[in-house]
């Protein structure tokens, strides 16, 4: 087997082996970054000399029977975790030359099991957006076909992971952004639920609905990295002090073969949605068939407030994110404008060079609905609709143990497709959004193909901190769904 086709799961078991040393898989997967990334554009910073230097201490603890979880497996970071001594960009030209003194928390946890990180993803700015066609560097293209985009706002992650640059990734996930991707990348995705993984290290954009998670290649492998990143850490005071299971045992409940026991519920405003693909409904019926011959049985629920959902989010997200990058004034962070004397004129300047246009735009939302004449109107009346939507999760698991929908209303669209149309992009966030305002987990799972061959996803998501019913019913589902053709030929 080539290198790059190792999953980290599958990777572990060679090292252990000793049947690859890590140097080779790293300098493998580098070889391979090298020749493809212009195809893909994935990477912002790719971290050459400090992965090689990082898997040859790998080596070292291997051959001294020092092995931990993630012992020389090589894994890409979204550019908006915080690492050390290495660029962190968003994406953004305003922080174009941050070099951050610490990492974040995921990145020590990664580190401290071994992991090899290859570099820094490219992302929408800030993670705003659902194509990674808003980053201020570079548009990343969909490996499966590069006319296409490769979702966002973690888009380099996903890209990375399918194009088979990384053994896995890291994204961030505020209204869909590791989800969509996956799916438009055909790979696993998880958004773990608010508060099972700490967020000290990463860049805030909506500090509510932000979680970072893992972007895989299969359900084993977001198990594996799950049960490293989660956990209470003292320095979030969001994060949650509950226990964290061995995501992995959630793949034994499958060996027995079926997924008998398990209740799954299908909301019936979704389906109905004005816009949704014929494809990925197709898919979606087969889906639910599959999971139904598996045992999972099936009920109808309601979700009577999704109608709101993407309104909702469109306020409490730009409010939270005009509050958030404030912060990047020129004179604390980044990049400064030196054109003028003036000091508001220095702040005008700074931001309108170093912004992009869609974060221009929702700190201006954010701002606008966040003053002292339309708080009420806005961000109160956004709020309490939040609180709504995620009184129908309550209700609805009181049925089932998880609710399955489609990702995306349509597989990915071709680049430059929606950029002119910020409202038919933010439409596309319909089914994703209501997990982060809930704060519920949520995966997505490779389903099927459209017509042109590009991948359509699952989705499911559970009650909080039930993550393990998502890995159960996802890995039962992967183990079973037969697809194709299983990654791209670059
Ligand atoms: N597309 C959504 C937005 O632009 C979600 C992005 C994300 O999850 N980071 O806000």
């Amino acid at each position: 087997m080539e290198y790059h086709e190792l999953t980290i799961g599958s990777a572990i078991e060679r090292l252990t082996r000793r049947e690859i040393s890590a140097f080779e898989l790293t300098s493998a997967l580098l070889t391979r970054i090298e020749k493809y990334e212009d195809r893909i554009g994935a990477f912002i910073t790719v971290d050459k000399a400090g992965a090689l230097e990082q898997a040859k201490k790998a080596d070292q603890d291997i051959a001294a029977g020092r092995i931990s979880s993630l012992t020389g497996i090589p894994l890409a970071l979204k550019d908006i975790l915080c690492t050390k001594g290495i660029k962190t960009t968003c994406g953004s030209q305003i922080l174009e030359n941050f070099v951050p003194q610490y990492d974040g928390t995921v990145v020590s946890k990664l580190k401290n099991e071994g992991a090899v990180i290859l570099g820094k993803t490219n992302l929408d700015e800030f993670a705003m957006g659902s194509s990674t066609e808003n980053s201020s560097y570079k548009v990343t293209k969909n490996p499966w076909n590069p006319e296409y985009v490769p979702g966002g706002s973690s888009g380099g992650s996903a890209a990375a992971v399918a194009a088979r640059f990384c053994c896995a990734a890291l994204g961030t996930d505020t209204g869909g952004s590791i989800r969509q991707p996956a799916s438009h990348c055909g790979i696993v995705g998880i958004k773990p639920t608010y508060g099972r993984v700490s967020r000290f290290g990463l860049v805030s954009y909506a500090s509510s609905l932000d979680q970072i998670g893992p972007i895989t290649r299969d359900v084993r492998d977001a198990a594996i990295l799950l049960n490293v990143i989660s956990g209470h850490d003292k320095l979030d005071s969001t994060s949650a002090r509950v226990d964290v299971p061995d995501f992995t045992k959630a793949l034994d409940f499958f060996e027995k073969g079926s997924l008998k026991g398990m209740k799954a519920g299908i909301p019936k405003e979704y389906l109905s949605t004005e816009g949704i693909d014929p494809e990925v409904e197709k898919v979606f019926n087969h889906a639910k068939q599959l999971l139904t011959d598996l045992g999972v049985e099936m009920r109808e629920i309601s979700l009577p407030h999704t109608e709101y959902v993407v309104a909702a989010y469109y306020i409490i997200a730009p409010c939270e994110a005009s509050s958030n990058l404030a912060r990047y004034d020129g004179v604390k962070y980044g990049f400064r404008d030196r054109s003028s004397e003036d000091l508001i004129e220095m702040y005008k300047k700074t931001k309108s060079k170093g912004f992009g246009l869609e974060v221009q735009r929702r700190i201006i939302i954010g701002t606008y609905a966040l003053s002292a004449g339309y708080y009420d109107a806005y961000y109160g009346r956004a709020t309490k609709v939040r609180t709504l939507i995620t009184e129908d999760f309550s209700k609805a698991f009181e049925t089932c143990d998880f609710i399955l929908s489609p990702v995306a209303p349509a597989p990915a669209f071709k680049i430059g497709e929606k950029t002119d149309d910020p409202l038919t992009m933010y439409l596309t966030d319909i089914f994703t959004l209501s997990a982060n305002m809930a704060g519920i987990p949520g995966i997505s799972v490779p389903a099927g193909y459209s017509s042109k061959g590009l991948p359509i996803g699952l989705q499911m998501m559970a009650r909080k901190f039930d993550e393990m019913s998502l890995l159960k019913a996802g890995y039962g589902f992967e183990q079973n769904v037969g697809l194709s053709r299983k990654f791209p030929d670059l």
